[in-house]
C-alpha cells in the first residue's frame, strides 16, 4: 500500500481502477443526462420526403421565369396539399398546388412560392416572383439519410439527442448504467438528523452531503446507515454494500484506537492501494479494491465534513463520471487573480475554498474565511476551489492561480447576450 502520495498520483490510481459500467436499456424519455453505450445509425430519411418550408403554392419554376411585380403570371390551382396529406397528382405546365408547411411536394413541382408573393382568386393564383429551382423546398434526407451515424457511443444525452432518437422512431436506448454508491457513516458520536444530540453527539451529515454529491454526478446513492465503532457493526453494514459499484465510508480509515474499518475491509477481501494523500483538507483518504475485481471500489473518506466532501470532489466524482461513461471527468477551471495573500508551510496541495468575483475580463478569488476541515460553511460559501500548489508557501495578492469552478451559477451570464 502506498502512503502519503500526491493528489495527482492518487487520481491516476483511482482512474486506472474505475471500470466503465455495462449497458442497460431505458426509455428514451428518461435518458437525459445518460451516456449512450452504442452509436445510433439512422434507419430512415429525415425529412422522409421533399416538403414545403412555407405556406404557399407548389409550382414549376420554369412557368414563372418571367414573373415579377409588374408582370404577374397566372397559374391554375389544381389541388390542395396539407401536412400529412399525399401529393399524388403531378403538376402540368401552368398548374400550381396550394401547399402548407411540411406537406409533400407534388411530382412535377420544383419550387414553392410563398403565400405573400401571390394573390388567389378562386382556382387561379397570380404570382409576382420568379422562384429559383428548389426554392422553399426541404429536401428528403437533408437532415439525416438512411445509414447515417447520427450519434456516437459515449455521447451525453440531452434534449437534442432525445429529439433525434424520437425522430428516428426509437422509444428505448442503450446507455451506461448509473454507478450505485453505498454510503456508510461510522462513529459512536453520530446520529441521524432527528437523533439525540446531547452529550456532544452530532448528525452524520457526511452521508447527506455525499449522497447529494452522488446525485449531482448521476450516481445512485444507497445508504448503509451509521455503523457503531465496533468491528461487528462495521462488517455487518459493509456487507450490505458489497454489491454496489462503489463504496464510500466516511470516517474510520485512520490511526485512532477505534478505527476498525481498515481491518474489516481486509477481512472481507479488500486491499488498500493507498492511504494518505498530500492535500489539505483531506489527507486521510484511503482507496482500495477487492481482490479479483469482484466487489466495489472502496473509498475511505476522512470524517471531517469538508475533508469528506473535498476528497469526494477530487477523486470519487471523476471516478463515477468515468464509470458512467462520461468523457469529461473534471470541473471547468479558470485562472483567477488572488484578491488577498495566502500562506502555508506544510508542503501539501491546498484546495482553498474561494468566493469569486468578476473584475472586467478577470476573475478575483478570495478565501471564504476559516478553512478548517470541519468548517462546512467554507464549502457553503465556495464558488470555486483554488489550487495552492504543494511546493508553494505563499501566493501574493495579484498572483494568478487555477480555480475549479464548483458553482455553475458563476458561469451564468447576467444577460442572454442579445439584449
Ligand atoms: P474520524 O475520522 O472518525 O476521526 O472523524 C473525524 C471527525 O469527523 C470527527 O469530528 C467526527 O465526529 C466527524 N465525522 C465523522 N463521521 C462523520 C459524518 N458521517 N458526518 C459528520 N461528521 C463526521
Ligand atoms: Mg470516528
Amino acid at each position: 500500500m502506498l502512503n502519503g502520495i500526491t493528489p495527482a498520483e492518487a487520481l491516476r490510481i483511482v482512474l486506472d481502477h474505475a471500470p466503465l459500467l455495462g449497458a442497460e436499456t431505458i426509455a428514451v424519455a428518461d435518458a437525459r443526462g445518460r451516456v449512450l453505450a452504442d452509436g445510433v445509425r439512422s434507419n430512415r430519411r429525415l425529412p422522409p420526403c421533399d416538403n414545403s418550408a412555407m405556406d404557399g403554392f407548389a409550382v414549376r419554376s420554369a412557368d414563372l421565369a418571367a414573373a415579377s411585380a409588374d408582370h404577374p403570371v397566372q397559374l391554375e390551382v389544381v389541388c390542395e396539399i396539407a401536412a400529412g396529406g399525399s401529393a399524388e397528382r403531378a403538376l402540368c405546365a401552368g398548374q400550381a398546388a396550394r401547399i402548407l408547411t411540411g406537406a409533400p411536394i407534388p411530382p412535377g413541382s420544383d419550387a414553392v412560392v410563398r403565400q405573400e408573393d401571390t394573390t388567389r382568386d378562386g382556382d387561379r393564383v397570380m404570382v409576382v416572383v420568379a422562384p429559383a429551382p428548389r426554392a422553399n423546398i426541404r429536401d428528403a434526407g437533408e437532415d439525416v439519410d438512411i445509414g447515417d451515424q447520427v450519434l456516437d457511443a459515449g455521447a451525453l444525452v440531452g434534449p437534442a439527442e432525445i429529439g433525434m432518437l424520437a425522430s428516428l422512431g426509437r422509444s428505448v436506448v442503450s446507455v451506461h448504467q448509473r454507478p450505485r454508491v453505498a454510503i456508510l457513516s461510522g462513529g459512536d458520536e453520530l446520529v441521524e438528523t432527528d437523533g439525540d444530540t446531547s452529550g456532544g453527539r452530532i448528525v452524520a451529515s457526511n452521508s447527506y452531503s455525499i449522497a447529494a454529491q452522488c446525485l449531482e454526478v448521476g450516481a445512485v446513492p444507497v445508504y448503509l446507515g451509521i455503523a457503531r465503532d465496533t468491528p461487528e457493526d462495521i462488517e455487518r453494514r459493509l456487507r450490505a454494500g458489497l454489491r454496489a459499484d462503489l463504496l464510500v465510508s466516511s470516517a474510520g480509515v485512520s490511526v485512532g484506537d477505534r478505527d476498525y474499518l481498515r481491518g474489516v475491509l481486509e477481512k472481507l477481501g479488500c486491499s488498500l492501494l493507498f492511504w494518505g494523500v498530500k492535500m489539505k483538507p483531506g489527507y486521510p483518504l484511503a482507496f482500495g479494491r477487492f481482490e479479483g475485481g469482484g466487489g466495489p471500489l472502496v473509498f475511505g473518506l476522512p470524517g471531517n465534513p469538508v475533508s469528506a466532501m473535498m476528497t469526494f470532489e477530487q477523486f470519487v466524482r471523476p471516478a463515477l463520471r468515468k464509470m458512467g461513461g462520461r468523457r469529461s471527468l473534471f470541473r471547468p477551471t479558470l485562472r483567477a487573480r488572488l484578491g488577498e495573500r495566502l500562506q502555508k508551510q506544510d508542503g501539501r496541495l491546498h484546495f482553498v475554498r474561494v468566493e469569486l468575483e468578476r473584475d472586467g475580463e478577470e476573475v478575483v478569488a478570495r478565501s471564504t474565511g476559516n478553512q478548517g476541515s470541519g468548517v462546512l460553511r467554507s464549502m457553503l460559501l465556495a464558488r470555486g476551489l483554488l489550487i495552492f500548489p504543494a511546493e508553494a508557501s505563499e501566493l501574493r495578492e495579484g498572483d494568478s492561480a487555477t480555480v475549479q469552478i464548483l458553482d455553475e451559477e458563476f458561469l451564468a451570464a447576467p444577460t442572454p447576450g442579445f439584449c
